[in-house]
């Protein structure tokens, strides 16, 4: 009976850690994609004139992946984008610049490898322009405040809109602080509503 009791208890610590490994491991990775510190910590975003930034400044201030991606037109490797399989609420912002460009709630799984989303939070948020690059014929997507690459839109996503707008992770910050509320199809931000 005795044995019975301490391997009951010898399995019951070997599952317990194992859970709190895993649990660990999961609130982990989420907190890294959320306290990441940027220069834009440093700074009002706002009040920023970013259009006059050139790349010595983008270089010295983003991480070599960053600008390789946003300010050469670079293209991160498929499913090795931190955003790719994330899908934590709040909004995702330009890595460059802080500007609020997609939400969460239009993110989903197109299986390419790369975060995708139907649409952005305002259609003005982003910027088309097209792309005639490697012998394709594409609509490249970038930043309207600071000029960022972020990706491509596609005309193979699901409904309402019909679009995929493909984004390298590196290019966008997640923020968790921000919820957003959808009124008589536009769309104002909360923490932007206080301000007031
Ligand atoms: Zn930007």
């Amino acid at each position: 009976m005795k044995i019975k009791i301490i391997v009951g208890l010898i399995l019951f610590s070997i599952i317990s850690f194992g859970t709190y490994q895993l649990f660990l491991g999961e609130s982990s990775s989420v907190s890294s994609a959320q306290s990441q510190v940027t220069h834009l910590d440093k700074l009002d975003p706002d009040r920023v004139d970013w259009k006059s930034k050139t790349n010595n400044y983008w270089e010295s201030v983003l991480t070599p992946k960053q600008y390789g991606v946003c300010r050469m037109g670079g293209t991160e490797l498929p499913f090795t984008g931190e955003y790719n399989r994330y899908y934590e609420k709040g909004i995702y912002r330009c890595s460059s610049c802080g500007l609020a460009l997609f939400s969460s709630d239009a993110k989903y799984n197109s299986y390419t490898g790369w975060p995708s989303f139907w649409e952005p939070i305002n259609s003005g948020d982003v910027g088309l322009r097209p792309d005639k690059s490697y012998g394709m014929s594409r609509t490249e997507v970038v930043c309207p405040r600071c000029g960022a690459h972020l990706g491509h839109v596609f005309d193979d996503g699901p409904e309402p809109t019909g679009k995929r707008y493909c984004i390298n992770s590196v290019c966008l910050l997640h923020d968790k602080g921000v919820e957003k509320v959808k009124i008589d199809n536009e769309i104002l931000i909360n923490s932007e509503l206080s301000r007031d």
